[in-house]
């Protein structure tokens, strides 16, 4: 199960509208799958289709996260214009495959939709997720 905190929500929420019409990525890390930490990371393609997180501030965020005791990482991009639906695009690259994916879609820019997933190579997979 995926729970996020509010303000972690928020913080994320801003951040892909600050970045639209690019896509916007970066992680939320928690413990005991309850996430409480943001870290925006920028994605180096400045795409509005596509994202790639840039490599020293993806791996600042995961030492940052694994000395502050909170394992638990989920991945979060946006979709400025597309659905909160992995795009073909993520489903070929399933870049992470060892984490859950928040998807958030800017597609009605002001009501977002955010969903969850889990993206390998061979599967993917919606998962549940609340809000707290
Ligand atoms: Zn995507």
């Amino acid at each position: 199960m995926i729970v996020l905190e509010r303000t972690a929500y928020l913080t994320m929420l801003a951040h892909c509208q600050s970045l639209y019409p690019q896509e916007a990525c970066g992680f939320l890390a928690g413990a005991n799958g309850r996430l409480s930490a943001v870290y925006l990371v920028e994605n180096v393609l400045h795409s509005p289709v596509r994202f790639e997180m840039h490599p020293q501030q993806q791996l600042e965020a995961m030492l940052d996260s694994e000395e502050k005791g909170l394992p638990d990482l989920v991945i979060y991009h946006s979709h400025p214009q597309g659905p909160p639906r992995p795009s073909p695009t993520d489903l070929r690259l399933a870049y992470y495959p060892d984490w859950p994916q928040l998807i958030v879609s800017l597609e009605s820019r002001h009501a977002p939709v955010v969903r969850a997933f889990s993206i390998t190579a061979t599967a993917v997979s919606e998962r549940k997720w609340y809000l707290e």
